[in-house]
């Protein structure tokens, strides 16, 4: 059997069931929000019972608070192998951090239809000179030639910026992220990487795959909800007028002797967009996130994450009338996450089942990717499975002999 590789909080957690006893709660919902680990709990706990404002505070704690407030950009930027003159802005999340970049971004913005809709519908307003600028491009069968359309696509007019998913948040498949930077570059536009479903499970390293800005949030790599992370190049984000107007973003604003119109000279850097007093504790638990995952080890993590993997996709296999969701023929490389129909079933049901009969947290639903789901066949949702560094052989067997059972039950009766 495969233990947890690291302690994550309310592991313990029990749920009653629907027979009218309980069972430990198998959470397989972490490509949602994973369960924070306990080592970036205890960082928050301290921090906590330690903080005071940022920037503005001349006192002891305020110092303090602004160190860990600025040292968490430097080590959020050693995590992902960031660039030195790269910006690193804290944000409320991944829609957050797209969003800004939406607000930053001149001119078009070329899209895979399969993305999450937080890297789609930030794109369909027009930019901030008025242009229009989303160009979708349908997905293939296979990643080579979803590549080669993209090419295309780059090819056919200029465009400021491929916009793409790392990892899709539905079958977990794993985009070849280097390769759509080259492609992107060799047609003179940058690239933005929704890192959202990659930095917890994999090395990122955005000097060498490429990366211009890369957008995750904390709740999905073991920190708690309400930060997020936009870290890129600069210049876009420094020409650009601030994301939020207000104090923070702002260096000096006078409004002369005759009203309203103040003459505002805004920041350079982080706090251009960073209006208003910042989530310290959230920026912390990234940071402190990025640190426990460093000090555990992607490769740890890797093996951890395979041999789950293996488990789930046989346990599905085995069962009559499972079938495993997934975007591309060729793709050889997925992260903790099964998206997947039971036949017969509504996918509400099995996931209530799941949670009412055996105490197993799924998910069901669009998942936020409308269109990916119809182009996939399934236009009214599936379920999803999904884990982590939490997770132990138990939790999938769990999840599989339910299924085995409701399936069974569903033939027999
Ligand atoms: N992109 C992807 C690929 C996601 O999976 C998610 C979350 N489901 C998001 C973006 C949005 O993240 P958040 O809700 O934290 O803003």
């Amino acid at each position: 059997s495969i233990a947890p590789l690291a302690q994550v909080v309310g592991a313990d957690e029990c749920v009653p069931l629907r027979a009218g006893d309980s069972a430990r709660y198998a959470n397989l919902d972490y490509a949602a929000s994973a369960p924070a680990l306990t080592a970036v709990a205890q960082t928050v706990q301290a921090s906590l019972a330690q903080y005071a404002s940022v920037h503005r505070g001349a006192g002891h704690l305020s110092q303090v608070t602004t160190r860990r407030y600025e040292e968490a950009r430097e080590t959020v930027r050693a995590f992902v192998r960031g660039r030195v003159d790269d910006a690193v802005v804290f944000t409320r999340g991944t829609t957050d951090a797209i969003n800004l970049a939406a607000h930053v971004t001149c001119g078009d913005v070329v899209v895979l239809d399969i993305e999450h809709h937080a890297n789609l519908l930030p794109w369909c307003a027009p930019d901030r000179t008025g242009s229009s600028r989303v160009r979708v491009v349908p997905a293939c069968a296979t990643i080579e030639d979803t590549l080669a359309a993209l090419d295309a696509e780059l090819a056919s007019a200029p465009a400021a910026l491929l916009a793409v998913t790392a990892a899709s948040n539905v079958t977990g498949e794993v985009l070849p992220i280097g390769r759509l930077a080259s492609i992107a570059h060799r047609h003179g536009a940058r690239i933005l990487v929704d890192a959202a479903q990659l930095v917890a499970h994999r090395r990122v390293s955005m000097v060498s795959h490429g990366i211009d800005y890369l957008v995750f949030s904390g709740h999905k790599l073991y920190a708690p909800f309400g930060a997020g992370v936009l870290i890129g190049r600069a210049d876009w984000l420094d020409a650009a007028p601030p994301y939020l107007a207000g104090g923070g973003a702002s260096a000096s604003v006078d409004f002369g002797i005759t009203g309203a119109d103040a003459a505002v000279e805004w920041h350079r850097g982080p706090a251009r967009h960073e209006a208003g007093s910042p989530n310290v504790l959230g920026a912390i638990s990234i940071a402190a996130a990025c640190t426990a995952l460093a000090d555990i080890g992607f490769d740890s993590i890797g093996l951890h994450e395979e041999a789950l993997r293996a488990r789930l996709d046989d346990g599905l296999a085995a069962i009559d009338g499972v079938t495993a969701l997934r975007i591309f023929d060729d793709s050889t490389d997925r992260v903790g996450i099964a998206g997947f129909d039971v036949a017969g079933h509504a996918p509400r049901a099995v996931a209530e089942y799941l949670s009412s009969d055996a105490g197993v947290g799924v998910r069901d639903g669009k998942f936020c990717a409308h269109p990916l789901l119809k182009r996939l066949g399934h236009p009214d949702g599936a379920v999803r499975a999904s884990f982590g560094l939490g997770t132990g052989s138990d939790d999938i067997d769990r999840l599989t002999d339910a299924l085995t059972r409701l399936t069974t039950r569903a033939r027999t009766s």
